[in-house]
């Protein structure tokens, strides 16, 4: 039976992404994906949000995605737009690649970093104990690991056989989704229904059309048929245009439904296996990107045993809520995208609220992901929220934040006095930089917030101590988030 640290089931874009965050904290990660290559069968994803642009940024990968798709403002709520390029980032806005391509760029870095992927193999069971899980593969063989990670989407079988709960709202409407070819001249762009958004559009060869069709009835599970596509072609346009030529067809809902627990002892979930709802506001991949970078690094530390287990349960703690919430607003898209009157003046209603400033920042950095702040206590605002991507003036020049941040570790930028800030028990984990900055401190809704005179920064770019001039409270930080203290004479704590 071969041996890893962590086997990862599933490698669409959480379980590559956390494949990527995991290898770079030198843990022995491998992934087990059902698909044969990283070929989709239609478009998903439509695009990353803000904030995991700036993820990969810190990662130094951002550039492979926005050379390959379109920078555009993308993002919205119930047909308003609500642009966000007066925000304070270098990435004020959105990017429209398809997932297939997002996929195919984050393989390309995950094979880059060595990890193995056991393409075309499923995994069909697994059973723990105390000091690891046999991770069972299809067609004999299995894998033994520290940690198993369930990245194997909304149907996650690690999900069901580690007996997480999956409450939450049955559907209320169905679509189908298709590429197809057209004989008649259809009519392109929205069509709202009673239950919601149709939408006819090109596809990039100019030929062939993207379907997205309210069903008559809720429908869920098995698999559409071009009759299915037809009567719904028929239902909303009065026509099937003489649809043809499926190159994709497939259904999907509103249902929203989230694991009551993300973990269960040596088994976690994440992305679409902790979370699924509606594609309205596109947030699904965005989030289950952003659970990889969350987790990435704690369970690093766990299996290198810098951290004690308990580390993992602040993965729970700071990625539920954020899942429940996007739960919320897609169900909220959902509602007011119907098409009665009622709804219709409801939707005026928020959209005149949504012209506002204030609202139209705080939706937009929900949206956009680059409000999140995880709650480490009271403090200063930047406690727990992401760390803005500064210029800092270095001994070695010039350094971008996220630069700095390039290899997913721990980083306490000190402002104040060069040499402050004795943090030599962890200065086998903690990278300690010395430099100036002069410009303003500002974040994404809050606006300017006081300069302080050190930042501690975890691997996922969210500041987990503040300095106000003293070190107070930082070496109790450093031991939460990055283990305890190697004491004097000890071997360090990562050579162990
Ligand atoms: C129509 C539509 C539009 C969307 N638009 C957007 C959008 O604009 N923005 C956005 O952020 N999100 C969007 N989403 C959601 C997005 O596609 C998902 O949230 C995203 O794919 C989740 O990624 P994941 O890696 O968690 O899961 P998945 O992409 O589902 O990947 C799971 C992987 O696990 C593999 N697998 C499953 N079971 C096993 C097993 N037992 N063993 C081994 N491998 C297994 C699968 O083959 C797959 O590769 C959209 C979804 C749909 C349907």
């Amino acid at each position: 039976m071969t041996n890893h640290a962590v086997v990862i089931a599933g490698g669409g874009p959480t379980g590559l992404m956390l494949a990527g965050e995991l290898a770079l904290a030198r843990v022995d990660v491998a992934i087990v994906e059902r698909r044969a290559n990283q070929d989709l069968p239609g478009s998903r994803a439509g695009g990353l949000h803000s904030r995991t642009i700036e993820v990969l940024d810190q990662r130094g990968i951002a550039d492979r995605f926005l050379t390959q798709g379109k920078v555009m403002q993308i993002v919205g709520i119930a047909t308003t737009p609500l642009d966000i390029s007066d925000f304070p980032t270098r990435h004020a806005y959105g990017l429209a690649l398809w997932q297939e391509g997002i996929e195919r760029i984050l393989a390309a870095w995950v094979d880059e970093l060595g990890v193995p992927i056991h393409r075309g193999r499923e995994v069909t069971g697994f059973v723990q104990d105390d000091t690891g899980v046999d991770v069972e593969l299809g067609g004999g063989g299995a894998l033994r690991a520290e940690y198993l990670v369930g990245c194997d989407g909304g149907r996650s079988l690690i999900r069901k056989r580690a007996g997480i709960e999956f409450p939450g709202w049955d559907p209320s409407v169905s679509y189908l989704i298709a590429e197809v070819e057209m004989t008649g001249e259809p009519e392109l762009g929205i069509r709202r229904g009673d239950r919601g958004i149709n939408g006819l559009g090109r596809l990039e060869d100019g030929k062939r059309v993207r379907a997205v069709l309210i069903e008559q009835h809720v429908m869920q599970g098995e698999e559409p048929t071009l009759d299915d596509l037809r009567a719904a072609l028929i239902a909303v346009y009065g026509t099937d245009y003489g649809v043809h030529n499926v190159t994709w067809l497939s259904r999907f809902t509103d249902m929203a439904r989230q694991a009551a627990s993300y973990r269960e002892r040596r088994v976690l979930l994440a992305g679409d296996a902790a979370h699924v709802h509606s594609p309205a506001g596109g947030q699904g991949l965005n989030i289950g990107v952003q659970d990889a970078v969350n987790l990435g690094w704690k369970l690093a530390q766990v299996v290198h045993g810098t951290s004690p287990e308990s580390l993992l349960d602040t993965y729970q703690a700071e990625r539920h809520p954020i899942g429940a919430r996007v739960l919320r607003s897609t169900m909220a898209q959902t509602a007011l995208n119907r098409g009665d009157e009622r709804t219709q003046a409801l939707r005026e209603t928020m959209a005149e609220l949504l012209s506002m400033d204030e609202p139209r920042k705080r939706t937009a950095a929900m949206m956009s992901g680059l409000d999140i702040r995880y709650d480490l206590g009271a403090g200063h605002p930047l406690l727990g929220r992401r760390m803005p991507d500064l210029d800092l003036l270095t001994a070695d020049g010039s350094r971008r934040v996220f630069t700095l941040l390039h290899e997913a570790r721990p980083v306490l930028v000190n402002l104040g006095e060069p040499g402050a800030l004795d943090i030599a028990p962890w200065a086998d984990r903690v990278k300690r930089v010395d430099v100036r900055y002069a410009g303003a401190w500002e974040i994404p809704v809050l606006g300017a917030v006081a300069a302080p005179t050190a930042v501690l920064i975890r691997p996922d770019g969210h500041v987990a101590w503040v300095g106000d001039g003293t070190d107070q409270g930082l070496r109790d930080a450093l031991t939460t988030w990055f283990g305890p203290p190697t004491q004097k004479g000890e071997a360090p704590i990562t050579s162990r």
